[in-house]
């Protein structure tokens, strides 16, 4: 079980959130003009980085609020980051 630190909330169970990626994805600025490969990397592939990565995670379950996490993809340790939006 991965105990996740909801800014609002405290320390609650992965169960009651839903990862959103990587927060260094960056949106196409004009979908209409972006190849259909274009657009599938976009929301389909992530970097898959070994060690700290920034997510966004939300607390579906709890509050309903987006935040910024380090999470360390291999021995799953959890920082707060300093991004957030409400
Ligand atoms: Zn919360």
């Amino acid at each position: 079980m991965l105990l996740i630190p909801c800014p609002w909330c405290g320390q609650r169970n992965e169960d009651e959130f839903m990862c959103g990626g990587e927060s260094a994805r960056v949106r196409p600025d004009d979908p209409a003009s972006t190849t259909d490969a274009q657009w599938s990397d976009y929301l389909y592939n992530s970097t898959n980085h070994k060690g700290v990565v920034r997510e966004w995670w939300w607390h579906v379950n709890g509050c309903t609020k987006w935040f910024v996490i380090d999470r360390d993809t291999v021995t799953h340790a959890i920082q707060p980051a300093s991004e957030e939006i409400s």
